[in-house]
């Protein structure tokens, strides 16, 4: 008898948007193959836990049939396109996201091998037919990310990817694209060799070159990414051991013209804003807060079942950010009150009245889902707010808004390292603990101290926010006091983040 394996499963979701009627599909399937739970992750997809071997082609020919699918959302590959992506917040957005999905199919694997895999597709393996024109037989050293960014709005942490694309407009009108390259959050406890990096700005680009921009830095990682190591596979290994300006040579050469100077930009924060906004439209977009981004029914909340009955009456879409918080978007104004009625009956809680470290913390799944946890973290979030949301309370603090990063282990799904405060698992109810990232994502944390137990975490935070409810400047973020206050020095290199 075979052990009941099981399995994880990632869709592919450009820009994090999904209709109501897929909504309904992939809640069906969570429930029929999952653990009756749907879970938003930092790259603005829906991940399937506990999907046993038995039932893993059904589940994936399920998302193929609610027509989305799986390919590349894992492996060597250019991962999920992730996008800003609040309609209200900027007419530009449809741009944005029509663009995040150009870059998700133009860099997709061109197999059919999945499809013969996992839908009964006609035989291709071995083929002639089957090539691979721009992975190639080995694909990419490494996994690739790529996020699109809409200024003042940094939700999707720009400086985080692989590939960062900045849009850029004038007079509402997008003019192009800042390209950032070399991001990512990776590293080992203990290996100074391995680290996270923010991505540098290298110049910009017009939209009609995007796609070409795209795919020749991929090129370039491809060829020149380090193969023999993979804990030194990633784009940002391969910029730092060869240096800035040779990849912009090397890519420029590639794509036989120059990028143009990178334009201005100023980013102001990270992170969602909630609750109900019209737009010029006249349609309504509702940002719900959701915990580490976990949906399911539970005493308190029945946010499955709320959202199912949501998806019957909605007629515009769901989009989910990288902030693993959800929006329900393009809600037309006869169809709002229903939607409200709703919200009470299942008493989906209004994000709003959070405090502001609540909003803006992130978490990884970990324990006991993940196979590389070293330690708690999406279970050990609430305890940890709970315990944390009184001492800025106390020092009247409650409503500032200041990035909680938790991470079961130091790959750094979400995104610990750009966490004001930043924790991350290093073995059984042990933590690292990083202090001073900044409020709009562009400078790494630094760590404060090291294996601290829950307790310790609580004790050693205490006097840091009490001194900051005293001595803030006006408008000081939590990262750049910690910072001006001595408790940590400033981080201004991947390479120097282990060394601090
Ligand atoms: Fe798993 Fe580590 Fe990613 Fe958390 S950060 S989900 S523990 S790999």
């Amino acid at each position: 008898l075979e052990p009941a394996y099981g399995f994880m499963v990632r869709v592919r979701m450009p820009g994090g948007v999904c209709s109501p009627k897929q909504w309904l599909q992939l809640d069906e399937l969570a429930c029929r193959y999952g653990h009756g739970s749907l879970r938003i992750t930092t790259r603005q997809t829906f991940q399937f836990h506990g999907v046993l071997k038995r039932h893993l082609k059904a589940t994936i020919a399920g998302i193929n049939h609610a027509l989305l699918n799986t390919i590349a959302a894992c492996g060597d590959v250019n991962r999920n396109v992730v996008c800003h992506n609040n309609p209200y917040l900027s007419p530009l957005h449809e741009e944005i996201y029509a663009w995040a999905k150009h870059l998700s199919e133009h860099l997709l694997p061109k197999t059919r091998a999945y499809h013969e895999i996992w839908l009964d597709g006609e035989r291709v393996a071995g083929t002639p037919a089957e090539e691979e024109p721009l992975y190639g037989k080995c694909y990419l050293p490494r996994k690739f990310k790529i996020g699109i960014a809409l200024p003042p709005y940094n939700d999707i942490d720009v400086f985080a990817q692989d590939l960062g694309f900045i849009a850029i407009a004038e007079d509402n009108a997008l003019i192009g694209f800042n390209v950032a390259v070399g991001g990512g959050m990776g590293m080992s406890h203990g290996e100074p060799a391995t680290y996270p990096r923010l991505a540098e700005v290298i110049g910009f680009c017009s939209p009609d070159r995007l796609l070409e921009v795209a795919e020749n830095v991929v090129r370039v990682q491809r060829d020149f990414g380090d193969r023999s190591n993979r804990k030194h596979a990633r784009l940002k290994y391969t910029i730092d051991d060869r240096g800035t300006p040779w990849f912009k040579a090397e890519l420029e050469s590639r794509l036989g013209w120059s990028l143009e100077p990178a334009r201005p930009f100023r980013f102001e924060s990270t992170g969602d804003r909630f609750g109900w906004v019209q737009d010029e439209r006249g349609e309504w977009h509702l940002t719900l807060g959701i915990l580490s981004g976990r949906l399911r029914d539970t005493p308190e909340v029945a946010w499955l079942t709320a959202l199912r009955e949501i998806a019957r009456v909605h007629e515009g879409d769901f989009r989910l950010t990288t902030n693993q918080n959800l929006i329900i978007a393009r809600i037309r104004e006869a169809t709002k009150p229903k939607i409200e009625a709703l919200l009470d009956r299942y008493r989906i809680p209004d994000a709003q009245h959070w405090s502001g470290l609540r909003q803006h913390a992130l978490s990884c799944v970990a324990l006991p889902t993940c196979g590389l946890a070293m330690a708690e973290s999406e279970r050990w979030l609430p305890t940890l707010l709970a315990r944390l949301e009184p001492l800025f309370k106390k020092a009247g603090l409650e409503k500032d808004a200041i990035t909680l990063r938790v991470s079961g282990c130091p790959n750094g799904c979400a995104r610990p390292y750009l966490g004001e405060i930043g924790l991350v698992g290093k073995s059984l109810g042990k933590y690292s603990l990083y202090l001073g990232a900044a409020f709009d994502g562009s400078r790494l944390n630094t760590l404060y101290r090291d294996g601290l137990s829950e307790d310790e975490v609580v004790d050693t935070l205490a006097p840091i926010i009490a001194h900051f409810g005293r001595d803030r400047r006006p408008a000081e973020s939590f990262g750049d006091f910690v910072v001006r206050a001595g408790y940590v020095s400033e981080c201004n290199a991947g390479r120097e983040f282990q060394r601090s």
